[in-house]
């Protein structure tokens, strides 16, 4: 039997971390089985649709490298692949379901059921709908709707005994059947509601695993007893645990961190995200840490998903993207990196390729970079403190006589020997001469010239990039400053 999974998403224009990982799970398990994987849209709720939301989810797993064996545009022989283009596929097997006595048609309006609702509410009660319309007469249900009174199809569930099935990850799963809703089917609208199309569609699509969010486990009873009513194979069911930020918090769009395009914005690497996100909720049962996408594909099992649910800890991911960074060919980080230099140099004529030597292997998230860098655009405010520093033998006083040292120094070299090498070779041939220890007059210089206590580079490097004008500029206002302290 071929493996098919499918990844369901509703196009809300955005990409919850949690989906991706769904998305991920299936793709892995579908690849890892010689199967297919299938990308099916779910935009039955048409109030809901948003503008180039499909391409929210293209982008996404295309970006991530997961693509789909079928789907729209791909296409396949189970297409359309997109909901609201089946859509007259649909009432057909609710008909069925209505004749076979599986579901029934119902007139209650949203005040009628309001009122219930609220009467349950006030008896402290859980509202289900309570079988109104379940007998009325076939005549009075053919005249309602030919007079054009609006209905809606629904599910007629059993009141009694339990419903179980088996899940890959939670086990076996009993529901009593009192609890379950008669849930609608086919909308006043015409159109299938999520949980009807999502039944048909998995059957028709010959899908065999269902991989989807645990807030589905509750559901499946019903989608069961669908299957059963038409007679269809039930798929097998892997529910997957919530993604959380912490043990009490889920990841929410409010913090900006719920979202696959909020990583990718900040600088966080695809290829990070999705080794990372592969850990969130399961486990190869070694130590591994770094996969590539085709070995996770290799190292995958449905039987090591866990049972808890999912931190993502975004300072673990941080360092999973600092790694992964690190691998960068220089050319490929250079390239990544640019836009970020931009933000704060640009306009600036700055050697862009030996910064990006000076700042590869302190790049954790790319959008940390412009505050690491301002200082090379712009001279910091900075406290005359930072000329202290024990070790290097430095204070206010010694620095002043540094840079009295260095500036007659660096005005002595000429802007076309303004090079890193020149740079270092005068001033280290200074500081001997002058029998003075390196730190003593280093410390002070890359002080004045960055106001930085931490930099990428030290000083001769940092004069290098700020070039001539612009070093000689603030080893004087560095004087100016030790002057007045
Ligand atoms: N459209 C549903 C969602 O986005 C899919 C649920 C499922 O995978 O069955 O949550």
């Amino acid at each position: 039997m071929e493996v098919r999974t499918r990844f369901a998403p509703s196009p809300t224009g955005f990409m919850h971390l949690g989906g991706v990982r769904t998305a991920l799970y299936n793709y892995l398990f579908a690849k890892k089985m010689g199967g297919k994987f299938i990308l099916r849209i779910e935009d039955t709720d048409q109030v809901r649709l948003v503008e180039g939301a499909t391409d929210v989810i293209y982008d996404t797993l295309r970006g991530c490298g997961m693509q789909w064996d079928e789907g729209p545009d791909v296409g396949g022989p189970c297409g359309p692949y997109v909901q609201s283009e089946r859509k007259d596929l649909y009432m057909p097997y609710a008909l069925q379901l209505v004749a076979s006595g599986h579901a029934y048609y119902c007139f209650c309006t949203e005040e009628e059921l309001k009122a219930r609702r609220d009467a349950a509410q006030a008896r402290g009660e859980v509202f289900k709908y309570d079988k109104h319309c379940l007998n009325l007469p076939k005549e009075e249900v053919e005249r309602r709707i030919k007079e054009g009174q609006p209905y809606v199809i629904r599910m007629n569930c059993p009141t009694e005994g339990e419903s179980s099935y088996h899940d890959a990850v939670y086990g076996d799963m009993i529901f009593p059947n009192d609890t379950l809703d008669d849930m609608v089917l086919i909308k006043a609208d015409g159109m299938p509601t999520y949980n009807f199309a999502n039944v048909i569609d998995d059957h028709l699509m010959g899908i065999t695993h269902v991989m989807r969010g645990a807030e589905y486990l509750s559901s499946t009873p019903k989608y069961n007893l669908l299957y059963d009513a038409f007679g269809w194979e039930q798929p097998k069911y892997v529910h997957l645990p919530t993604v959380m930020r912490d043990s009490t918090h889920k990841l929410s769009k409010r913090d900006g961190d719920a979202y696959y395009s909020d990583f990718i914005d900040k600088g966080y690497l695809t290829e990070a995200l999705i080794n990372y996100l592969a850990l969130v909720g399961w486990n190869p049962g070694d130590d591994r840490e770094f996969f590539t996408m085709d070995e996770l594909i290799e190292a995958f099992d449905v039987n090591r998903l866990n049972k808890a649910p999912g931190i993502f800890d975004v300072d673990k991911l941080t360092w999973f993207n600092a790694e992964y960074i690190r691998r960068l060919s220089s050319e490929d980080y250079l390239k990544l990196a640019e836009p970020w230099f931009d933000k704060v140099l640009h306009g600036k004529n700055m050697d862009y390729a030996r910064l990006a030597e000076l700042m590869h292997d302190r790049t954790e998230v790319f959008c940390r970079i412009p505050d690491m860098i301002r200082f090379l655009a712009e001279m910091p405010e900075y406290s005359v403190d930072l000329y202290t520093h024990k070790k290097m033998k430095s204070n206010p006083e010694v620095a002043r006589s540094s840079l009295a040292l260095c500036l007659p120094v660096l005005e002595g070299i000429p802007e076309s020997e303004w090079t890193e090498q020149v740079i270092h070779d005068r001033v280290m041939a200074a500081i001997a001469d002058a029998g003075l220890k390196n730190g003593a007059v280093l410390w002070p210089l890359r002080i004045a010239i960055s106001g930085m206590a931490s930099t990428p580079g030290g000083a001769m490097e940092i004069a290098y990039l700020l070039g001539r004008e612009e070093t000689l500029r603030r080893v004087r206002a560095g004087q100016a400053m030790l002057e007045n302290a």
